[in-house]
């Protein structure tokens, strides 16, 4: 199994740094799971989109969303031709999204795509690659992943704060890819529902993972304090994801 980060700035991009997005594969099997700002642009320099076999939406802030309006219009009015490609995603961004769109019943929104809403019950099976889910720790429903091929595991916290069902989907996975939007001490007061990057070390150990990669960083943050941050709490191998990362899980 491959992972190749599309995107991976926290809350809004900057150039060369799209926001979440993650090209997830196994043999000819491959998911997107997340589509934020210029993640789309990012995929298509890899593939293109009508090679999807599914798409996973996090939740509907729109750094993790926005760009799956691109991939909706590429397959709508650009040469392609895919129909009822399985999205799997938190219960409501299916509505958002096709709000913006104006799209009412009998749009081609609803023909390309085929919308399933998700949480912690449901294990769905995508060519080869096996996906389940958690509740995250968010202020809108949000769904963690955990992705399994080959023998191997990784897990997605998506946006999260700490508690929620992301520990215990991620225990034993064999690679974490985990939000840090935060730097130093928590504060209570302000983005609870996100992680410091020795949170993510903490979860990274008590999952006893072989290596965390940390995302979600704001672009204002130094990456390597965060980096030295998760690697005093984990005591393992972290990495900071950055677009262009290819890692074999
Ligand atoms: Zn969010």
């Amino acid at each position: 199994m491959k992972l190749d980060v599309l995107g991976s700035a926290g809350t809004y991009p900057i150039a060369d740094m799209p926001s979440s997005g993650y090209l997830i594969s196994a043999g000819n099997t491959r998911v997107l799971c997340d589509a934020g700002f210029g993640a789309f642009a990012e995929l298509t320099r890899r593939m293109d989109p009508d090679e999807l076999d599914a798409v996973v939406l996090s939740h509907r802030h729109p750094d993790h969303c926005a760009d799956f309006l691109a991939l909706h219009h590429a397959l709508a009015y650009g040469p392609f031709t895919v129909r009822g490609l399985p999205v799997f995603c938190a219960p409501g961004v299916a509505v958002r999204l096709a709000e913006f769109l104006g799209a009412g019943e009998g749009h081609v929104f609803f023909e390309i795509f085929d919308f399933h809403e998700v949480g912690e019950t449901n294990h769905v099976a995508v060519g080869s690659i096996d996906i389940r889910f958690a509740v995250s720790s968010h202020p809108v429903p949000t769904i963690a992943s955990r992705f399994e091929a080959e023998g191997r595991s990784l897990t997605y916290s998506a946006d999260t704060g700490p508690g929620g069902g992301f520990p215990e989907l991620a225990a034993g996975s064999n690679v974490m890819l985990c939000e840090a939007s935060l730097q130093g001490e928590r504060d209570e007061h302000h983005f609870v529902q996100h992680l410091t990057a020795a949170e993510a070390g903490g979860l990274a150990r008590r999952a006893d993972v072989d290596k965390l990669i940390l995302t979600h960083l704001p672009p204002s943050l130094d990456r390597e304090r965060s980096r030295s941050e998760a690697v005093a709490a984990f005591g393992g191998e972290v990495a900071v994801a950055s677009p262009g990362d290819v890692y074999a899980i």
